[in-house]
């Protein structure tokens, strides 16, 4: 079953169509990535899909009701976290917590028993000080506690790691994970790495056209394309990047190099590649170090469906 669907959904800003004919299906448990880059329309679907904005034609149902004529049937079933949460900086986390439950009209003894798991989820269980204090992450994960205070269905998170730094991240996408089977979560993201590392499925939004929809696996074996060699030699990368951009199998060889000084290159013919690459670097008369098979990662098939159309 699917949590949330939408037909033909269009949202037009003036000259700008920040929606055009989008028709996204998010399955019941799923963790969802909702990617794009940015000015694709990312932020406009959730508010669309949150009834904070009306789109101009097209439909869209949540638990099967309409968003627009049914909203108050979703409401309490929805959580969600806008990409800049406002906190109240002389509360402590549970203070927080209480308000926003309070804000539901939630009964305080049903506020009282979430309000400490919420924190435990949160890492923040027994923390006295006040949000002011507390570091982007924390604030994040207080934010995604808050959204979720309410026990909702569905929890909508717009841009939820992109101001973190690694470490920020990796705890937000530990919470995040945590919720999976739980309930179901539709997270936006132009950050490919935090979506492949945590969600089932994706969409890729691009100046208003979903793009592709499926499961990660799924989009990496119908988009990743050709093979992806990882090539490393002991000197001259360079020449030998020159040298397999030349040769009729290479599909492609950019980024040239890597940080780590590896060349990955996409192939088109596999066979043809495995014998011509040590040809080419005993001809350079370089030492060969790494000739990896590696797989397609997110940030590739991405390039291919969004780059292309820059
Ligand atoms: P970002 O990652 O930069 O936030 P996004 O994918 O969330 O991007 P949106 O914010 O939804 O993209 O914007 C999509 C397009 O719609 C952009 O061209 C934007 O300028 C335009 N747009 C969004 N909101 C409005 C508005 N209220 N009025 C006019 N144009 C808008």
């Amino acid at each position: 079953m699917n949590v949330v669907e939408t037909r033909d959904l269009t949202k037009v800003y003036g000259d700008v169509r920040a929606l055009d004919g989008v028709a996204l299906e998010v399955p019941e448990g799923s963790v969802f990535g909702f990617l794009g880059p940015n000015g694709a329309g990312k932020t406009t679907m959730l508010r669309v899909l949150l009834g904070l904005a009306r789109q101009t034609s097209g439909s869209a149902t949540i638990f099967g009701h309409d968003t627009v004529r049914d909203g108050e049937h979703i409401r309490s079933r929805v959580g969600f976290l806008p990409d800049v949460p406002g906190f109240y900086p002389w509360m402590t986390g549970a203070e927080f917590l209480h308000f926003a439950g309070s804000l539901f009209g939630i009964p305080e003894a049903t506020i009282a028993q979430r309000v400490d798991g919420l924190l435990d989820m949160a890492g923040l269980a027994g923390n006295p000080h006040p949000v002011g204090g507390y570091s982007r992450g924390m604030k994040q994960r207080l934010g995604i506690a808050q959204a979720l205070v309410n026990a909702p269905d569905l929890l909508v998170l717009d841009e939820p790691t992109s101001a973190l730094d690694p470490l920020g991240r990796a705890e937000v996408l530990s919470m995040i994970s945590s919720l999976r089977g739980r309930t179901t979560v539709l997270f936006s993201s132009h950050l490919l790495g935090d979506v492949e590392r945590i969600c089932d499925r994706v969409a890729v939004l691009d100046r208003g056209h979903l793009v592709v929809q499926g499961s990660v696996e799924d989009l990496r074996r119908a988009h990743g394309g050709a093979t992806t060699f990882r090539l490393a030699v002991t000197d001259g990368v360079d020449r030998l990047a020159a040298a397999v951009a030349a040769e009729p199998w290479c599909v492609r060889c950019t980024p040239a190099v890597r940080d780590d000084g590896a060349l990955d290159v996409v192939v088109g013919d596999l066979a043809g590649a495995r014998m011509r690459v040590p040809v080419l670097v005993a001809g350079l008369g370089l030492g060969l170090r790494r000739f990896d098979e590696v797989e397609a990662s997110l940030e590739d098939v991405f390039v291919d469906l969004v780059g292309g159309r820059r």
